[in-house]
């Protein structure tokens, strides 16, 4: 269920991507995490932001791209033509996508055209004044639905993508592009069950990783694939998560909750630890940067809502009881609790210096992370349709 809910987000608001730039770059063979060419894995949800070097990029209820500026501390759209009023598809802050990554400057996204519901793979320059399509993805005939597109990463110069509804049966494909305009697809792996379907993928140093969830399997089945961009080798990095586990990919390392136990496991080695051991009664998201880790529960309020027909009477209230349990990642102690009230789901983000709140077709707020042991840190709007 966990599933389709992600699911029917992403169908409601998303596409997304995480970039980089020349492949002939000798960086690229680095097996250390880059932070501006290898994947922002730290959005995790509604992929709806980036973080750029000094600023954030995201989408507001129309599809527009606003940007927070770090340092003048505030939100203007990402148009700087002084005779539009942004209002259609001329403006060079549309992009009717509702995903977006950001890598070396620039943002990507995948965006419909209409009528003929052609889907392409976009790129925009990070000022928002040249936009370009690169190439086409996919078309959705009458009926049919494509969900997995958007889900993507650009990892060191390419997109990684996954398409679930092709004209070929139904198999879901994984590919990678050049970030080049009209780059053809290579395909990486077709899987051959056809219960299993892809559910992210993440870059990070030489390796792509990616989940395959066989939903039809009793106790499921969350695998943890790999697959090695400088030999082109695949591997199973993990073999079962089992089902609807929490996990969270922070540069080099992934966190995951199996049961009553938060692990660790270094990406490159697959070492892994438990580092916290039936510490929550609830059942939480896990989300990290170098110096904490969070523990949200919106994932147990979640699961009290998974019966659909309950969400509207009991959202408002449950939502009242959001909360995150902020611990030192050094000595595993709680440090703080932070509490996020809001009356419907709001998608909570670690970034760099901030954390990011975005409220479902309302409001981003942040929170600066010097604040994070306060007693009462405050979450300051950034942006509101209503501003
Ligand atoms: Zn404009």
């Amino acid at each position: 269920m966990k599933k389709l809910i992600i699911i029917l987000l992403i169908i409601a608001t998303t596409l997304n991507i995480t970039a980089c730039g020349n492949s002939e770059n000798a960086q690229y063979t680095s097996e250390e995490y880059l932070p501006e060419s290898d994947d922002q894995a730290n959005i995790t949800y509604r992929r709806n932001f980036v973080e750029g070097k000094t600023g954030y990029y995201f989408y507001d209820p129309m599809g527009y791209i606003q940007y927070y500026d770090f340092e003048t501390k505030k939100t203007h759209i990402l148009c700087n033509n002084p005779e539009c009023s942004h209002e259609d598809e001329q403006c060079n802050a549309y992009s009717g996508g509702a995903t977006l990554r950001y890598a070396e400057g620039d943002l990507y996204y995948v965006a419909a055209e209409y009528p003929a519901g052609d889907f392409y793979f976009w790129k925009k320059s990070g000022d928002g004044s040249k936009t370009e399509k690169l190439f086409f993805l996919f078309r959705l005939e009458e009926g049919e639905m494509e969900i997995s597109s958007t889900l993507f990463c650009i990892h060191r110069g390419y997109v990684y993508y996954f398409l679930d509804v092709t004209e070929e049966d139904n198999i879901p494909v994984l590919y990678r592009r050049k970030l080049e305009k009209n780059a053809k697809a290579e395909v990486l792996e077709t899987l051959e069950i056809e219960t299993e379907s892809y559910f992210e993928v993440y870059g990070c140093g030489t390796k792509i990783y990616y989940i395959v969830d066989n939903y039809a399997k009793e106790n499921a089945h969350m695998e943890i694939r790999s697959y090695d961009i400088v030999s082109g080798e695949k591997s199973v990095e993990i073999e079962s998560m089992g089902r609807a586990e929490s996990y969270y990919f922070y540069r080099d390392k992934m966190y995951y909750t199996k049961e009553q136990d938060i692990l660790e496991r270094e990406l490159k080695s697959g070492e892994e630890k438990v580092i916290l051991s039936g510490e929550f009664s609830e059942s939480v998201f896990v989300h990290a940067d170098d110096k904490y880790l969070y523990f949200d529960n919106s994932r147990d309020i979640e699961e009290r809502l998974e019966p659909l027909e309950h969400i509207a009477e009991k959202m408002k209230e449950w939502y009242q009881d959001r909360k995150v349990y902020i611990y030192d990642k050094e000595t595993l102690q709680q440090v703080n609790v932070l509490s996020i009230p809001t009356e419907t789901f709001a998608d909570f983000n670690v970034t760099s210096n901030y954390l990011f709140l975005s409220i479902v077709d309302e409001e981003f707020r942040i929170l600066d992370k010097n604040t994070l042991t306060n007693e009462n840190p405050e979450w300051v709007r950034i942006y509101s349709p209503l501003d």
